[in-house]
């Protein structure tokens, strides 16, 4: 997939969802955007001059679906510990779980991991330049690909995040939000907004531009500097057909894999000379009345509270099996005999 812009804007079919822009709204919107952010960009660390490219990829990855404010402690962490693809490369992937703490979806932790052995074993500690190249590690999709080229490596290409997604959707096509993900067709489009100068302000700054005022939810019309060509706005800001169904997380099976993997977690702090780093499979599952007292032994107290948090969530041991199962099969956890641990 390319992520290059075209040029200039060509006229859409009429059946379209993507309209066309007359270049004098287009030229319009990449100035407002440009020097909007020049004055209400975020001080976020990986924005510094001297971010190296491997710092810019893992902050990409951390910030996938993940806040900013709980992504820049983990970042500043990481960083400290693994400043190069290297020193990643080489951790222990239990210590490589255990340090993305909350951040949420874990498997991104081990898919940077085999990115970083990639790029050490293979690229010689690089981090590739064009957006098709890093599109080849593991875990890096389209988007994240085209942000880190451009934010690295200064390559024009097209970054379509949700945030920029949902603010060209809304000032041209007068729709509350995007489809739940981009084709080419909308690539294509949206890549006639990227400028030939200043493109990487542009990329920074529309995605920002989403992220602080042309949010999901109670976008800052009244001050936007953007309104007067807002065809969402002109049309009386109408609520999209399709609305997302809101992600619970209470009672589901991701709540319950985050409460298994904070146990192993919990065990992996606490070994030593007195406890295990792993835990018997029967603390998870077994009935309580069942529980062999000598196993509790075998934990410390932190890891007996984690595991008590996990045990009040479902009772239903079959259920614990599976995600149990699944957690092994993701490469988050590993199994030896009846004991379970983070992966070594
Ligand atoms: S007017 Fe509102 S919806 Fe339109 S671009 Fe500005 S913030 Fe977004």
């Amino acid at each position: 997939m390319t992520h290059r812009a075209s040029a200039e804007s060509s006229p859409s079919r009429p059946d379209s969802p993507f309209p066309t822009v007359a270049n004098t709204d287009i030229h319009r919107v990449r100035e407002t955007i440009i020097t909007w952010f020049d004055s209400a960009a975020r001080p976020l660390p990986w924005r510094d001059a001297d971010t190296s490219a491997w710092a810019i990829l893992v902050s990409e990855i951390m910030s996938q679906q993940t806040p900013v404010a709980r992504v820049e402690p983990r970042w500043r962490e990481w960083m400290q510990k693994w400043p190069t693809p290297a020193d990643l490369a080489q951790a222990p992937t239990a210590e490589v779980l255990q340090r993305w703490d909350r951040l949420g979806y874990p498997r991104r932790a081990l898919r940077l991991q085999e990115a970083a052995r990639v790029i050490a074993e293979e690229l010689d500690g690089q981090v590739p330049q064009t957006a098709e190249e890093l599109e080849r590690l593991p875990g890096i999709g389209s988007y994240t690909a085209a942000a880190v080229a451009s934010f690295a490596h200064g390559e024009r290409t097209t970054v379509l995040d949700t945030n920029v997604r949902r603010v060209l959707i809304r000032l041209f096509a007068g729709r509350d939000r995007p489809s739940a993900s981009p084709g080419r067709a909308e690539t294509q489009w949206a890549g006639q907004f990227v400028p030939e100068a200043d493109h990487m302000k542009w990329n920074a700054g529309v995605m920002e531009f989403g992220a602080l005022v042309c949010t999901a939810k109670n976008p800052r019309c009244q001050t936007c500097p953007l309104k007067d060509l807002c065809a969402w706005q002109k049309a009386g800001r109408p609520a999209s057909a399709n609305r997302p169904k809101t992600q619970k997380w209470a009672g589901t099976d991701r709540q319950l894999r985050g409460a298994v993997m904070d146990v192993l977690k919990s065990a992996h702090t606490e070994a030593g000379t007195e406890f295990r780093d792993s835990v018997a499979i029967d603390l998870f599952t077994a009935p309580t009345t069942t529980i062999d007292p000598d196993l509790l032994d075998t934990i410390g107290l932190r890891t007996s509270a984690a595991l008590q948090t996990m045990r009040d969530l479902t009772a239903d041991s079959d259920r614990i099996k599976r995600i149990i199962n699944a957690l092994v099969v993701d490469g988050l956890a590993a199994q030896q005999k009846e004991r379970l641990s983070l992966p070594q």
